[in-house]
């Protein structure tokens, strides 16, 4: 808080374990809502500097961090694997991705260009600026400890915003080590403030009515984001939100399997099943579904589980204990609704939160599974007979945040690319996320865009200043 180590003001704290041991692996301050307060006060005075620097200055700050956070690109995505349990490859791809956002918005930073309108009249102009919103809040999940947390605060300081972060309390060690390295490369003070704390509601109730707090992003559940949009109604603050998925995965019979196969291993398995853009619903054309479904299950048992820092590991354990009752009630309730198992279905290993990559067949839409996100990693499997029912299945959700298609038939990718009810869709690639492509969903997914050009417009307020009595043209 504020550039500088802070106890809380009671002085509690809470443990941070890692998920694949179980051990403790350090303590951090347990914030309360007052310390909270305090980081905004500091966030505000922050602010009302860094608002006046150029965005050619923001720039050789924010180049500065992005360099800190490739330089410990190493001991970052150590700590990742230790408190989130993802393996070490994508450790080490997240900290490639969560830097990849400074680095953008560093040169974003230079570009929030305004407009020049023609007048009514002639002795009128109109001038569009872009400001910095002010003071913004994030608040943030595990699943992704770095670059959840660096693609809001980078797109916010471009804009010449401060803000004040809320890490989930499963992984507040990698922020508070992004955080340490913006102040080392000399990101001033304040301008980034780290609030750990077991009490994520009483905080957010905070961000979302203290008036100097202008801007809420939020990356989570569906159910909390509703919470905070409504507790920011009154202030009519910005929100922008990320929410949960549904992602349809629809092979056509025209697909090239081994690359489907190979798409839905990376879009379903990878970070074991906990992103907001997993494959939850896979959709396969009833011609090729069997000689999928073989494949995909052949393909499964390659994976090999294990605590993530050990190199050779690829799926690591979920998150928490919480996360594999889950996954097991989903299985129990699908197989007690007339699903197949193909493979998997189970704990891996008593002692840690480890789930089994499984594979469901005979999967309809009565099923829990059907409906919610799994957020572990179980594809189940949805036979189709064409396209107009792949369309509607893939639609039948709340949720639109991602879908994918493998085809080879142009006219179709067009067609489902249009009409499918999310904010992204994969064609014939099972990994969509870039900084230079706009993220973000659709109906009870989300609203707003994080990365690429737009992402910085959730930080800025579109002025206009008329100029008037000018020389008649
Ligand atoms: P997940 O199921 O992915 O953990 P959550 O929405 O529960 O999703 O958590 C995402 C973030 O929201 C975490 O930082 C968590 O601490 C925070 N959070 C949880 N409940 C609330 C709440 N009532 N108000 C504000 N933040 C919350």
């Amino acid at each position: 808080m504020n550039g500088s180590w802070t106890p809380a003001a009671h002085g509690r704290v809470f443990p941070v374990t890692n998920p694949a041991t179980g051990a403790v692996i350090t303590e951090v301050a347990d914030m309360t809502v007052e310390d909270a307060g305090a980081a905004i006060d500091g966030a505000i005075a922050a602010q009302a500097q860094w608002r006046e620097r150029s965005g050619k200055e923001r720039a050789a700050v924010l180049r500065a961090w992005h360099a800190k956070l490739k330089e410990h690109r190493e001991a970052i995505a150590a700590l990742i694997t230790e408190e989130q349990g993802k393996p070490l490859s994508e450790a080490r791809g997240e900290v490639e991705f969560g830097a990849s956002f400074v680095e953008w918005f560093a040169e974003e930073a230079k570009r929030l260009y305004g407009d020049l309108i023609p007048g009514p009249t002639g002795d009128r102009r109109f001038v569009v600026v872009k400001q910095p919103i002010g003071v913004c809040a994030a608040i943030t999940p595990w699943n992704f400890p770095l670059a959840m947390i660096t693609r809001k605060v980078a797109a916010a300081l471009a804009a010449g915003c401060s803000m004040v972060v809320k890490p989930s309390e499963e992984t507040p060690l990698t922020a508070l080590m992004a955080a340490q390295l913006a102040t080392e490369a000399g990101v001033p003070d304040g301008l980034i403030n780290v609030v750990t704390t077991l009490d994520a509601p009483g905080v957010g109730e905070l961000f979302c009515r203290h008036e100097k707090v202008r801007k809420i992003s939020f990356t989570g559940s569906t159910r909390v984001g509703k919470l905070l949009l409504e507790r920011s109604a009154p202030g009519l603050k910005k929100v922008s939100l990320e929410l949960g998925g549904n992602a349809p995965f629809i092979i056509f019979e025209d697909a090239d399997l081994e690359r489907a196969i190979e798409g839905v291993v990376a879009a379903k398995y990878r970070n074991s099943g906990q992103t907001c853009v997993c494959a939850n619903r896979i959709f396969v054309h009833e011609a090729v579904h069997d000689a999928f479904v073989e494949g995909l299950s052949q393909r499964i048992v390659e994976l090999r589980l294990g605590n993530g820092a050990d190199e050779t590991v690829t799926q690591g354990p979920l998150i928490n204990e919480r996360a594999v009752e889950k996954a097991e009630a989903l299985v129990e309730d699908a197989l007690a609704r007339g699903a197949q198992l193909e493979c998997g279905g189970g704990r891996w290993h008593p002692e840690a939160a480890w789930f089994e990559p499984t594979v469901l067949t005979s999967v309809d839409r009565s099923m829990r599974i059907a409906n919610e996100e799994a957020f572990a990693p179980i594809a189940p499997v949805f036979r189709f007979r064409n396209d107009d029912e792949a369309l509607e299945m893939a639609n039948d959700t709340a949720y639109g945040l991602m879908a994918y298609l493998y085809t080879s038939d142009v006219s179709r990718m067009w067609h489902f690319g249009e009409r499918l009810e999310v904010g992204m869709v994969g064609i014939n690639e099972g990994v969509i996320s870039s900084e230079l492509a706009p993220f973000g969903g659709i109906k009870e997914s989300g609203i707003g865009r994080e990365g690429s050009k737009y992402g910085i417009d959730e930080y800025v307020e579109i002025k206009q200043l008329c100029f008037g009595g000018l020389r008649p043209s």
